[in-house]
């Protein structure tokens, strides 16, 4: 568990620091996701607890990007201790780290990390559509059925594989069509199955996140996000009964090469 990140990859790496839905539970701390490539390695999201992992494989200093998909606390609220540690440790900050985020969540983030957070992470306002390139990554954004400004990733490498991350969101048939013959499908299940009065959108549940990689025709599932008292495993074996794809539970520390 936890290997360091290789120098150089082969292929392109998803190493996971958090998977924890909506809040923390044991032994599992809120969503960060690291893809690596080469020696390029972007961060998704860095929900409260995740920061305590990620030094376990990289300095967070050698971050090429960062990606918050939205304003929730379980997605950004370790932005505060990742922006602290390269305030004040010295040496560990050798440039600005870019950081991309929707207008709604760069705003959040002003508010809850520092106004002139500018200085140590360097903010990029997108929004679905967008396609921006980090060393040999590829990465877009497509809106999320969840609060305002929350956006889908999918990280292609030129020419190589891709990595869909449905953030948190509701079923959507934009997002299946987003994700269309992903290589990797990070996605969430908070649920076990839809709770009574749950609002419409706002989050899947097992099957859910089945519907949409079946209908987005992707190889393979990482489930994730999955709420407390639920938990990962549970839910890929849920989710394995409706997907015929290969099924993989999240846990902090799982690393994937696709
Ligand atoms: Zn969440
Ligand atoms: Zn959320």
């Amino acid at each position: 568990m936890w290997p360091r990140v290789a120098d150089r990859l082969l292929g392109v790496r998803l190493s996971i620091f958090g998977h924890a839905g909506s809040y923390g539970a044991p032994g599992a701390q809120c969503s960060s996701y690291l893809v690596s490539a080469a020696r390029t390695h972007l961060l998704l999201d860095i929900g409260n607890g995740s920061f305590s992992n990620l030094g376990r494989q990289i300095m967070p200093g050698d971050l090429d990007a960062v990606f918050i998909s939205h304003r929730h606390h379980d997605h950004l609220a370790d932005l505060i201790s990742l922006y602290h540690y390269l305030t004040f440790v010295p040496g560990a900050l050798r440039h600005p780290i870019p950081l991309y985020a929707s207008s709604v969540t760069l705003e959040s983030i002003r508010t809850l990390v520092a106004a002139d957070f500018g200085r140590i992470l360097l903010p990029h306002e997108v929004e679905a559509g967008d396609a921006v390139e980090v060393g040999p990554l590829q990465v877009s954004f497509a809106a999320a059925d969840h609060v305002p400004g929350t956006l889908a990733t999918l990280v292609r490498v030129a020419g190589g594989p891709s990595l869909g991350y449905t953030a948190d969101t509701g079923p959507s048939p934009a997002l299946e069509a987003f994700f269309e013959g992903a290589d990797l499908l990070l996605g969430e299940s908070t649920w076990l199955s839809r709770p009574d009065g749950a609002p419409p959108g706002l989050h899947m549940d097992a099957s859910d996140l089945a519907a949409m990689a079946t209908r987005a025709k992707v190889r393979r599932l990482v489930v994730t996000h999955v709420a407390y008292p639920g938990n990962a495993t549970a839910a890929a074996r849920l989710v394995s009964d409706r997907f015929s794809g290969e099924v993989i539970a999240a846990f902090d520390g799982l690393a994937v090469e696709f």
